[in-house]
């Protein structure tokens, strides 16, 4: 599936309507971005293998503006 403007917008709105965008749980600083272009997260049996396989979880990334810290 693309990420389309029209998917990018309801997924950012979805986010901030459902209070996502928290203030960071390490710094307290109030600034949330989200990263583009969204990740995903692959699912492995084996942690001594890197490979990208067909399962995975589209993810979005909110990363704090103080400290980085990713959720
Ligand atoms: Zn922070």
């Amino acid at each position: 599936m693309e990420f389309s403007t029209d998917l990018k917008s309801r997924i950012k709105k979805t986010i901030a309507k459902k209070g996502l965008l928290k203030p960071c749980t390490n710094c307290n600083h109030d600034e949330a971005i989200i990263i583009e272009p969204f990740i995903r997260l692959d699912l492995q049996d084996d942690s001594s293998v890197l490979s990208s396989g067909p399962e995975a979880i589209p993810s979005i990334a909110i990363v704090c503006a103080g400290c980085g810290k990713i959720d």
